[in-house]
């Protein structure tokens, strides 16, 4: 039984390691109440900090959270 709990862990791990950046903009699945969903990066590690590009609003997040809240990357506003 436990073993099946740590053949679950890649899968989430996988999107642990996704790569975001400093910088980088992301799009959330839920809109912020401003009406925008685009937030850029201002700090990765455990903890998020990302700010909204809709009202200038900057918010911090446990990675866990920030991970499943983003839907897209924006690389850096490379990608227009
Ligand atoms: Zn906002």
């Amino acid at each position: 039984m436990a073993w099946r709990r740590t053949q679950r862990q890649p899968a989430i791990l996988g999107e642990w390691s996704m790569d975001y950046q400093v910088g980088d903009v992301v799009r959330t699945r839920k809109e912020h109440p401003c009406g925008s969903v685009e937030w850029e990066i201002m700090r990765t590690g455990a903890d998020f900090r990302i700010k909204c590009l809709g009202c200038g609003r900057v918010v911090m997040l446990p990675r866990p959270k920030f991970v499943k809240a983003v839907k897209t990357i924006v690389k850096g506003g490379a990608e227009k």
